[in-house]
C-alpha cells in the first residue's frame, strides 16, 4: 500500500477517485462521460448548484456570501482580489508569512498601495507574526491561513474592523472558523477538495462593486456571481470531482469531524519528532501547521538514506520544498491516520537502525 504525503495535487479519498472514474466512462447511466457533457444542460448544472449549495453548508455561510468555481488556480487570485477590491489610491494590508504571501503581496502592487504589515521572512518564515496592527483605512487585510511550504498556519485569525481576505488553499475544509466572518476566501483545489484545474472562491457581495476601476469581464466576480460561475465554459470535471469529495465530507461529519482527525494525525507526527534524537523540526511550536509538517533530520547526510527508505516502505512526496528543504509531510484530509503511523513507525525504526 503507498502512503501519499503530496502537497498537492495531493490524495483524495478512494471513493472520490471510483466514483470519478466511472463517471468518466459512464456518467450516472446516461450512456455519456462526464467529459462529453454540455455545461448547460440540466445534468450538469446540478453538479454546480449541489457543489455550491454543499460548500454553504458546510462552512455555514451567511446569505451574503456567494460561492464561486473559476478557473486559474489560486495565484490568478492573487490579481483578481486586488483589481475588484482596490482601487489604485487605496492601501490593502497584507501579512507576509511566506513564499504564497509574497506572491500575493506582488501582484496587489500592480493595482494599489500595498502596506505589508508584517513579516517573518528574516527568520525563513519558522513563525506567525504575532504584534503588528492593521491601519482602519485599509481597504481589507489579505492572510495566508495556511504556509505550505515553511510549514506554519495562523491558529487564530485576526480580530480587525478591515475585511478580511484569505488564501486557504492549504487548509480549507480542515478546521472550522467563522467563515462568515470573511469578505473573500479563495483556495485553488487540489489539497483539501479536488483536483487542479478549479479554485474555490467565497466571497461577502457587499463588498464587491466599490472600486472605479474597469474590470475586464471574464475577471469582475459580480459577472461570474450572476452567472452561476458559468461565464464561460467551467472546468467541469474538476467541478464534478470536487462535488464527489465535498459529499464524502458530509458523509464523514462534515468540518468538525476532519478538524478531529486532523489534529489526531498532526500531534501524532509532531510527538513524533519532538521525541526523536534523529529529527526536529524550526517551527515555532505555536504556529505548526497541522496540514505540511517541515521537518529536518539533525545530519543532513541521513537525509537521502532516510528519503530511500521511506520510499522503500511506500512512503509517497515527503522530500521538503527546495526552498524549505528536509521533509514536509502533507496530512490533508484524505489521508488516512494509517499513513501516518507507518510513517512515524518508519522514523522509529530508522532511528534505531542507525543508532
Ligand atoms: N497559495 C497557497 C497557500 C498554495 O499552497 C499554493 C500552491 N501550492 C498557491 C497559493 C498557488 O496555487 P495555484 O498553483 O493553484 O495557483
Amino acid at each position: 500500500m503507498l502512503h501519499n504525503f503530496n502537497a498537492g495535487p495531493s490524495v483524495l479519498p478512494p471513493a472520490v477517485f471510483q466514483q470519478a472514474s466511472e463517471a468518466v466512462l459512464n456518467y450516472n447511466n446516461s450512456g455519456l462521460s462526464i467529459l462529453e457533457i454540455g455545461h448547460r444542460t440540466p445534468e450538469f448544472t446540478a453538479i454546480m448548484e449541489e457543489a455550491a449549495s454543499l460548500v454553504k453548508e458546510l462552512m455555514q455561510l451567511s446569505s451574503d456570501h456567494e460561492v464561486l468555481f473559476l478557473h486559474g488556480g489560486a495565484s490568478t487570485q492573487f490579481m483578481q482580489v486586488p483589481m475588484n477590491l482596490l482601487d489604485s489610491k487605496e492601501t490593502a494590508a497584507y501579512a507576509d508569512t511566506g513564499v504564497w504571501s509574497s506572491k500575493a503581496i506582488k501582484e496587489a502592487q500592480l493595482f494599489g498601495k500595498v502596506d505589508v504589515v508584517c513579516t517573518g521572512k528574516e527568520t525563513n518564515y519558522q513563525y506567525i507574526p504575532k504584534d503588528f496592527a492593521v491601519p482602519n483605512d485599509a481597504r481589507y487585510f489579505h492572510i495566508t491561513t495556511n504556509n505550505t511550504i515553511f510549514g506554519t498556519q495562523w491558529k487564530k485569525i485576526p480580530a480587525t474592523s478591515n475585511v478580511m481576505v484569505a488564501d486557504m488553499s492549504s487548509d480549507i475544509f480542515s478546521r472550522m472558523l467563522d467563515f462568515s466572518s470573511f469578505g473573500l476566501i479563495y483556495a485553488g483545489a487540489q489539497k483539501n477538495l479536488g483536483p487542479a484545474g478549479v479554485s474555490l472562491i467565497i466571497v461577502n457581495k457587499n463588498i464587491l462593486g466599490k472600486t472605479k476601476r474597469i474590470i475586464p469581464t471574464i475577471m469582475d466576480y459580480r459577472h461570474h456571481i450572476k452567472e452561476g460561475s458559468m461565464l464561460n465554459t467551467p472546468p467541469v470535471f474538476a467541478v464534478y470531482v470536487c462535488l464527489l469529495t465535498l459529499r464524502w465530507l458530509k458523509e464523514q461529519g462534515g468540518i468538525p469531524e476532519m478538524e478531529k482527525r486532523n489534529e489526531i494525525k498532526a500531534s501524532l507526527l509532531y510527538h513524533a519528532i519532538d521525541e526523536s534524537n534523529l529529527f526536529q523540526t524550526t517551527v515555532s511550536k505555536e504556529d505548526r501547521s497541522f496540514m505540511n509538517v517541515c521537518f529536518t533530520l539533525k545530519d543532513a547526510a541521513l537525509e537521502k538514506p532516510f528519503l530511500e527508505y521511506a520510499k522503500n516502505n511506500g512512503i509517497i512526496g515527503i522530500k521538503g520544498h527546495r526552498l524549505s528543504g528536509g521533509f514536509r509531510a502533507s496530512l490533508y484530509n484524505a489521508l488516512p491516520l494509517e499513513s501516518v503511523q507507518v510513517l512515524t513507525g518508519l522514523m522509529k525504526s530508522f532511528e534505531e537502525l542507525s543508532a
